[in-house]
């Protein structure tokens, strides 16, 4: 018998085979209502119709069933038991033999659908009753005698065997389609067995003509016959699975492309198996993400990661087993009872690589069978090898354009999937590149070490990631330089998006117990309707995150006056290490003043390059290119030196002052910069404490063992700490009170609106009392007026600094500019602008 679809909704099929049940059962109520419903044609010993019964269950419970070109078909010896019933029961007594028999079997597999409990019901009935009128009517014609009555019941059990395989089609045609394909394929052999199973039977009843008993006898002939034709089909369906493995082989064989391969294989699977549905599992590898297909009604389907999590519990499974798909998704091994679902691994060399599942047995009983499980095992093993040369030529695919570090795209797959967006017409929207590099981050690696660097680099790809939409083309082009292409519907969008990626790079990322914040220039360039490939693009990216860079910008957008400002860039460049060479930086200083007795008590050393065509360049411009190029080393050693040596020359001068020197970031990276310090102390016989060295606070972004060494080296020789700048960065109290600091400088942006701004003055004052607390001195920089002298001297500021006490000078000139303040410093202070009309 085959089964028939299980479905339980009022479906159009479901309505068929409805209807078809209701036609089989009415034809079957005949059978009730002829004359002699309740009469045999032959007078039955009492043990007769017990032994019909039995008979029933045992053709149903023995049946056999094979593959033929995808159809189940079963063979029982029912023909025998409906022969002896045509004789020996009356049509009504036959009818509800044969279908509580029938039924009890089908109920035997739990889960069984009412709807094909019920089909399988009416179908026993109708074929009953129909063979019964089969044979009434031939003898009717024929006239009734012992060999009329052995024609007609061959004739009617022939005729309903082949009727019954008719309404098996139209009821499996009713969900799965292709009625007249069914019936072609498989009429003939209903025929075939149908009439081979009725000459069987009137075989066997023939004896029983003479004497009841000797229907005995016939059981030996029809155990036989079964044996020989079980035998035969085994041995056939063996045939036939080796034969099909070696055509899924084949069929397999041709393909290296993973999905290519994972479409035959489930469309073979589903085939050999009989599967209503076959899914294919790859986990994931390196370089290989998992991946799920299923094939099924409505055709192959490939999944997503949360497909693949839910059969991870199989994971580990060694050898073919059943599972249960629950209806929330989840997966596990079942209990043997339930065979709906069965999967077995699939493994290689390097272990478990994924897993063949199939479900839902079409045809035949229900559930797979252990013959259907080997067969599943037999194809998973032939399809390891090549599966595992799928997913190696998926790894090198992917190794190809691929990052290793961060599995996203590389600059090659980039730039080709770039150009192919290019070209291709847009949806209307604006398309642009971006350009994002990390600040600083060489100095991560060198100090932290590659291993921190690689998680920091990997943090920050995972981070842009979450911001993007599967569209957008993201890659790593080495080292920390990444690129973005997107396509949004209005250049806002991209901005913000630019915006946010920067959020996330000042957003600390945690690292063996170390808060790592590395910052990030981005630049966006727009694409324009003549851009054919995306090298231009890149291009104009990349100058616009040069210019971000340069400007501490953080995101910046590509125009082409920046464009303009490039090669100068490198042009400068140039010029700045001539300048070096040839020592034609000069250093200005700017005196620093006790607030309160006005008196003079150190200054700073600010370097000045005077270039030959374009005048005075500012600090700004060229310090953060001395800072990229390396040269900051070079430039510090040489502030350094004349910034001791004019010390020198004030100290013999009689003046008691203090220099400080401005260091980078670089510097504090510098293993030698403890020792030249030294020397040059020792060249010019100052104390250490004559030297102060500013520091600032973005240079201690990255807590490292390296930087944080060189501070306390410069602790231990005595010379003074200031942290520059204060109030920009990042600073955090617990690590300022772990620094050797003696100073800190209020930054110029809040010292110049602290009469204006309210807020600029909170942050002013709890500098000073933060400062204070942890005994440090306090400095005030840009002072540019008398009344914000004034109100740092009230705000208890230490010292103070600004154009408004004075500009940074040449020695020479800041010589004379001492000499008139020995004297005048107060009264100096007091002809400030702003204090001459508050005090006139
Ligand atoms: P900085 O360390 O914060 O230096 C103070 C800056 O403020 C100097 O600018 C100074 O001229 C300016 N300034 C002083 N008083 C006032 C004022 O009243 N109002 C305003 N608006 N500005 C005032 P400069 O010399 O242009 O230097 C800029 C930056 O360049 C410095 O900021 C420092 O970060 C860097 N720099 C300068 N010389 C060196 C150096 O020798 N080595 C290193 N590594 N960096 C240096
Ligand atoms: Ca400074
Ligand atoms: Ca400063």
């Amino acid at each position: 018998m085959a089964s028939v679809g299980d479905g339980a909704q009022l479906t159009r099929p479901t309505l068929t085979v409805v209807a078809l049940t209701a036609l089989l059962a009415g034809v079957a109520g005949t059978a009730f209502v002829r004359d002699g419903a309740w009469d045999a044609v032959m007078p039955s010993p009492w043990w007769m119709p017990v032994a019909i019964v039995v008979c029933f269950a045992l053709t149903e419970r023995f049946s056999f069933s094979f593959e033929y070109r995808r159809e189940a078909i079963s063979f029982t010896m029912s023909e025998v038991p409906m022969v002896l019933a045509l004789v020996y029961l009356g049509p009504a007594t036959a009818v509800i033999a044969r279908t509580v028999v029938g039924v009890a079997m089908v109920l035997r597999s739990r889960r069984t659908p009412l709807l094909k409990v019920s089909f399988n019901a009416a179908l026993f009935a109708f074929e009953t009753a129909f063979a019964f009128a089969v044979c009434s009517w031939v003898i009717d014609r024929v006239g009734m005698s012992d060999p009329t009555l052995l024609v007609a019941v061959a004739a009617s059990a022939t005729i309903t065997t082949v009727l019954g395989a008719v309404a098996v089609h139209l009821a499996i045609a009713a969900f799965e389609g292709g009625l007249l394909r069914r019936m072609a394929a498989e009429l003939p052999i209903s025929i075939a067995t149908g009439t081979l199973g009725a000459l069987v039977a009137v075989g066997c009843v023939a004896p029983a003509f003479i004497r009841a008993e000797f229907v005995l006898f016939s059981a030996l002939p029809v155990v036989a016959v079964w044996t020989v034709l079980v035998r035969h089909g085994r041995l056939a369906q063996r045939h036939r699975d080796l034969e099909s493995m070696h055509g899924f082989a084949g069929a397999i064989g041709r393909s290296l492309d993973i999905d290519d391969l994972a479409d035959v294989t489930l469309a073979q699977v589903r085939f050999l198996v009989r599967s209503e549905r076959a899914t294919l599992i790859v986990y994931e590898r390196s370089g290989v993400a998992g991946l799920v297909w299923t094939d099924g009604p409505g055709g192959l389907r490939a999944g997503g990661t949360d497909d693949l999590e839910r059969w991870t519990p199989l994971r580990s499974i060694a050898g073919a087993q059943w599972v249960t798909v629950h209806d929330d998704g989840r997966v596990e091994p079942a209990a043997h009872a339930e065979t709906d679902t069965a999967a077995v691994p699939l493994c290689d060399a390097n272990g478990p690589l994924g897993l063949l599942v199939v479900s839902g047995r079409l045809g035949g009983p229900p559930g797979f069978e252990p013959d259907d499980v080997d067969r599943l095992s037999m194809i998973a093993s032939q399809l390891e090898s090549q599966l595992a040369n799928a997913v190696a030529h998926a790894r090198m695919e992917f190794a190809a354009s691929h990052d290793d570090l961060t599995g996203e795209w590389n600059r090659a797959a980039f730039d080709r999937l770039v150009t192919d967006a290019l070209v291709t017409p847009s949806s209307g929207g604006v398309r642009a590149a971006m350009m994002i590099d990390l600040d600083k981050f060489k100095e991560v690696n060198d100090t932290l070490g590659h291993h921190i660097g690689d998680v920091v680099l990997k943090e920050f790809a995972a981070r842009i990631r979450r911001l993007l939409t599967p569209e957008d083309v993201f890659a790593r082009f080495g080292g920390d330089e990444f690129a973005l292409y997107v396509e949004r519907t209005d250049p806002l969008e991209i901005r913000r998006l630019g915006e946010r990626i920067l959020g996330e790079s000042y957003t600390a990322i945690g690292i063996e117990g170390l808060d790592v914040v590395v910052t990030s220039s981005i630049g966006i360039a727009a694409a324009r309707g003549d851009d054919r490939d995306a090298a231009a693009l890149l291009r104009r990216a990349d100058i616009a995150m040069y210019t971000a860079k340069q400007q501490h910008a953080g995101c910046e957008s590509y125009s082409e006056g920046i464009d303009r400002r490039t090669p100068e860039r490198l042009t400068l460049l140039g010029d700045l290490r001539q300048a070096l060479d040839r020592g034609l930086l000069v250093v200005h200083y700017q005196p620093k003043v006790d607030l309160v007795s006005s008196a003079v008590v150190g200054v700073e050393a600010l370097v000045r390059w005077q270039h030959e065509t374009r005048g005075w360049v500012p600090p700004e411009d060229f310090i953060p290119l001395a800072e990229e190029s390396g040269l900051i080393r070079m430039l510090t050693d040489q502030v350094l030196g004349s910034a001791l040596a004019e010390l020198r020359r004030w100290h013999d001068d009689g003046f008691d002052l203090t220099v400080a020197v401005n260091l980078s970031t670089l510097d504090l990276l510098d293993e030698l910069l403890v020792d030249r310090i030294a020397r040059h102390l020792e060249m010019t016989g100052l104390r250490p404490e004559n030297l102060v060295l500013e520091i600032t606070e973005s240079s201690l972004m990255v807590e490292t063992p390296r930087v944080m060494a060189t501070i306390q080296q410069l602790d231990r020789l005595g010379v003074g700490l200031s942290l520059d700048d204060f109030g920009t960065g990042f600073s955090s109290l617990s690590y300022l009170r772990r620094l050797p600091v003696t100073e800190l400088k209020i930054d110029r942006s809040f010292v110049g609106n602290l009469l204006l701004d309210p807020q600029d003055e909170v942050i002013v004052k709890s500098t000073i009392d933060l400062g204070h607390n942890l005994n440090l001195r306090v400095v005030a920089e840009g002072i540019e007026n008398g009344p914000i002298f004034e109100r740092l001297r009230l705000l208890g500021c230490d010292l103070g600094q600004g154009y408004g006490i004075s500009r940074p000078l040449p020695a020479d000139l800041l010589s004379r500019w001492l000499v008139g303040c020995e004297f005048a410093t107060s009264e100096r202070v007091r002809a400030m602008p702003g204090i001459v009309e508050t005090s006139a």
